[in-house]
């Protein structure tokens, strides 16, 4: 039997005794919800909306996996991916043979990045793949630069990087780590930048961000700067519960690592491509990252591609070094699959041509500022976000040391309510994520909310007979 089971999953158990599970063991899903629940199967997607199997519409507010950034039925990604199926569905990347829409994506992608120069563009099929291609990457640079030691990387609890083996040793979630064996040694993890959980008494943001900052400087003191090789972080943490940096972490933070030589690798998987409100988690913060981290939104989710840019420094080394060390013995068969970059490219293209960026500015303070209204709740401890995501953290008493009892499902129960009202979110325990597509309009955004508060409210009454009994 299930570990854990809200007493609303129990109450669904008892109607679909008949569902014996299904053929896939399907991922971060637990054996038990394939067999008390019926999966919900989508069919279909419009817009920001998806339907299942039923033909039930909902509002799919988390856009996939934080992902489908122009939604669910945009004909010219369609088109792009049709035209170079026609033309040449596959041919690959290796040994200085490609294709030219790997080529235009990379130009196009080095192009649009502008928060430093970037040099190159390496492409894989997702963002576990590009952060596993980070690590590879600045080890083979501190090889060639003779610093055998400097290779350990420093994460951050909460964080998610990805879920191959070194990408969920890079993330800080202990789900991704207990089962597995992991992290990895040569991974170190430092605090999570949440101010509402973890700063001090009268402790301000920016006094909150020196001390994490200091706290980063003290690890790297620790384990001897000449070992540290890279600082890895999503300029909004995710799946860890859209967590903000403080007001000057990432100043504070950039500085520490300046001054040891580590490098600065920015996850922009969730970030990228609009969802801030500028086109790059790094624009928002100020960031300038040696490497990055590109995936979902870069094709809009059509098709799987991720990319990882290079700052000129670090492929100036790898280049100069090629004599002395061979080829870059990295890639994948997929690396710059031509449909997956056809899709990327005309994705990038309408992002510039509909200014994606203005619309998400336009239609952040509906979203943000409505939403926010409702943490006035009492079963809800913060809500936060910018741009076009957004996380409610549920608490008892306002508290963020006051958690609800893991066996009430809170969350899920939340989840299960905005289903009902015809909407999806993310719940990762009492945390709810929101990160629609970027396309969603004045309207949509009415109805999402609507929904929330509707969810809510069940969830208020719930909570409230929880609490009586
Ligand atoms: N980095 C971040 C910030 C992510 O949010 C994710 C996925 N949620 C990943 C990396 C991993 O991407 P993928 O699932 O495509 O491997």
């Amino acid at each position: 039997k299930a570990p854990f089971q809200s007493r609303w999953i129990s109450a669904l158990a008892e109607t679909s005794q008949s569902f014996k599970g299904h053929d896939m063991l399907a991922p971060f899903t637990a054996g038990w919800q394939t067999t008390d629940q019926n999966p919900l199967v989508i069919e279909k997607s419009e817009g920001c909306y998806v339907y299942d199997v039923h033909g039930n519409k909902y509002l799919d507010s988390l856009a996939g996996l934080w992902s489908t950034a122009l939604g669910g039925n945009e004909p010219r990604l369609v088109a792009a991916a049709t035209a170079q199926l026609n033309t040449l569905p596959f041919y690959h990347s290796f040994w200085n043979r490609t294709t030219k829409p790997s080529l235009d994506l990379a130009k196009e992608l080095l192009e649009t990045f502008t928060a430093r120069k970037m040099a190159k563009a390496f492409f894989v099929n997702s963002g576990s793949e590009a952060n596993d291609t980070q690590v590879k990457l600045v080890w083979y640079y501190n090889n060639a630069l003779g610093r055998p030691n400097k290779k350990k990387f420093i994460a951050r609890s909460k964080a998610y990087h990805g879920s191959t083996v070194i990408s969920a040793s890079l993330s800080g979630l202990p789900a991704l780590h207990q089962q597995f064996d992991l992290p990895a040694p040569f991974v170190l993890h430092t605090d999570c930048p949440h101010y509402w959980r973890y700063h001090l008494p009268g402790e301000t943001e920016e006094e909150f961000a020196t001390r994490l900052a200091n706290n980063l400087e003290n690890l790297i003191l620790k384990e001897g700067p000449e070992t540290i090789a890279a600082f890895i972080a999503e300029p909004v943490m995710g799946a860890g519960g859209v967590i903000l940096p403080p007001a000057t972490y990432f100043d504070k933070i950039q500085a520490v690592v300046k001054k040891y030589d580590i490098l600065f690798i920015a996850d922009e998987v969730i970030c990228a491509f609009g969802r801030l409100g500028e086109m790059f988690g790094s624009d928002e913060y100020n960031i300038k990252p040696d490497l990055v981290s590109l995936a979902k939104a870069l094709s809009s989710a059509y098709m799987p591609i991720g990319a990882v840019l290079v700052s000129p420094e670090i492929s100036d080394v790898i280049y100069s070094q090629s004599n002395k060390l061979g080829s870059f013995s990295h890639g994948f068969t997929y690396s710059g699959h031509p449909v997956s970059c056809a899709v990327a490219l005309e994705a990038l293209k309408i992002y510039k041509e509909r200014n994606i960026v203005e619309h998400v500015r336009r239609m952040t303070p509906k979203f943000q500022d409505e939403l926010k209204a409702f943490s006035k709740s009492p079963i809800i401890g913060e809500i936060r976000g910018t741009g076009l995501i957004i996380g409610t953290e549920f608490v008892d008493n306002k508290s963020p040391n006051d958690p609800f009892p893991p066996e009430w499902g809170v969350g899920a129960y939340f989840g299960a309510q905005c289903q009902k009202h015809g909407m999806l979110v993310r719940v990762a325990g009492d945390n709810i994520m929101m990160c629609p597509s970027l396309i969603i309009s004045g309207e949509e955004l009415d109805e999402l909310i609507s929904s929330y508060g509707k969810a809510l409210k069940d969830t208020e009454e719930w909570v409230a007979e929880l609490k009586s009994q």
